[in-house]
């Protein structure tokens, strides 16, 4: 029997793989066949619909504000990209800002990201705690010395919609999505000719696009790729509720780390712990002494009247963590240049998804970036040393 073909194969329907399958598909000069394989089509243990959705435009490098300015630009105005015949996108999109609070230690980190901020036209304001208290009196100030907030553009959106209005999207311009496991990828010297699933199909391509999340450094192994530095690292989020309401209460980045931000009547919160105790992980078990420990006497500290709150549902969910410099890693491989990296995008993939599909249909489109020039993101970079050292990763 002849093995099927495509021209581009996508390893992973996350946000990922599902948003450069869409904009693949939708690029005018590229008609060609595409290929999704994912392993589990209800996306349940995905970092994608794990996610707290949250979009920002406040980062410390110019690349990732721009990138994530274009998401937001996208989720603003989805209906012009996803809407379809019978498809209405309604992704929730809660634009109430994010706030990154900061002690005295941290004050000029912010202030140098501010201006920063400004100079890429972001819509964000540095108050002083006095400033703080009169707009949030919910606030504890008392040892802040400023805070940054987010006047537009930032906020957070609901992952699970957003994937499946890709997907439906996707399908509807001719992607193909199948149910399967990458097990293996053939590689003939320098350019990867197939892969093969474990229901031992074999599928030829030209291109074939990691998108494996979590599993990114298992699939590049497949190629013989063994220095892709990306991690499962597994993060929380719990749910709680308060009775005392709080007002126009944004994301909230506490300077411990701690965030929070409302869902619906309660609140979602949770914390990234220090590099020495982030063990790669892909289980699924909770710790809920950590919410015990750190994460309520940080939130009851920050919010007087968090001190009474009860805890609500909690999940575990995995980040793909880029451990050299936590940032997204794009484009080919420096040698194999039919293998497609778009992976490590650690704390934000999510609003980095629309730039990014954008970005690798262009390269595979066009050979180059057409729009936002991404080739900092280059695996490359980690040969070379010139890394994208990104400090803004909750
Ligand atoms: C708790 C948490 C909170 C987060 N909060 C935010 C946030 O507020 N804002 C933000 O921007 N980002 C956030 N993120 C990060 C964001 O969710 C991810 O960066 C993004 O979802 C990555 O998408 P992805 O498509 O690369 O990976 P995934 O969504 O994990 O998709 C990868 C897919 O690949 C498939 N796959 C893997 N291996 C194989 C194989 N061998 N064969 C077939 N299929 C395979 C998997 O089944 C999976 O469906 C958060 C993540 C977590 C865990």
């Amino acid at each position: 029997m002849a093995n099927k073909y495509f021209d581009v194969v996508i390893i992973g329907g996350g946000i990922i793989g599902s948003s450069i399958a869409y904009f693949l598909a939708a690029q005018k000069a590229f008609h060609c066949s595409i290929l999704v394989v994912d392993k589990d089509p209800t996306y349940a243990q995905c970092s994608t619909t794990l996610s707290v959705g949250g979009i920002r435009q406040q980062f410390s490098t110019p690349e990732n504000i721009e990138i994530s300015k274009f998401g937001s630009s996208f989720f603003k105005s989805i209906d012009q990209y996803l809407a379809g015949s019978d498809i209405n996108p309604d992704i929730s999109f809660h634009e109430a800002g994010y706030l990154f609070l900061a002690t005295e230690r941290g004050i000029s980190t912010l202030k140098n990201n501010y201006k920063l901020q400004r100079s890429h036209r972001v819509d964000v304001e540095l108050l002083s705690p006095n400033q703080l208290k009169k707009r949030f009196d919910w606030l504890n100030v008392s040892d802040l010395a400023g805070g940054a907030l987010g006047l537009s553009d930032e906020g957070w959106i609901d992952p699970y919609s957003l994937l499946m209005v890709f997907i439906r999207k996707a399908k509807s311009l001719g992607v193909k999505y199948l149910e399967d496991e990458v097990v293996g990828i053939d590689r003939n010297a320098n350019i990867v000719t197939d892969i093969r699933l474990a229901t031992d199909e074999k599928i030829v391509f030209k291109y074939v696009v990691n998108a494996a999340g979590p599993k990114a450094t298992e699939v590049a192994q497949m190629a013989g790729i063994n220095n892709l530095p990306v991690r499962p690292r597994k993060r929380f989020v719990y749910s709680f509720h308060c009775k005392t309401k709080i007002p126009d209460c944004p994301l909230v980045i506490d300077p411990s780390g701690v965030y929070f931000r409302p869902e619906g009547d309660s609140f979602i919160c949770g914390v990234s712990p220090p590099e020495s105790q982030d063990p790669d992980c892909l289980d699924f078990v909770m710790d809920y002494q950590l919410f015990e420990d750190v994460i309520w006497p940080t939130l009851a500290h920050r919010v007087p009247v968090f001190e009474a709150i009860k805890r609500g549902r909690s999940w575990a969910g995995h980040y793909a963590y880029n451990v050299v410099d936590q940032n997204a890693i794009l484009g080919p491989h420096t040698k194999i240049n039919n293998f497609i990296f778009a992976n490590g995008f650690s704390g934000h993939g999510l609003q980095q998804a629309p730039a990014v599909g954008r970005a690798i249909s262009e390269l595979i489109t066009f050979g180059s970036y057409q729009t936002l020039n991404l080739n900092k993101f280059s695996f490359e970079r980690f040969g070379s040393g010139k890394l994208v050292k990104e400090i803004n990763v909750v």
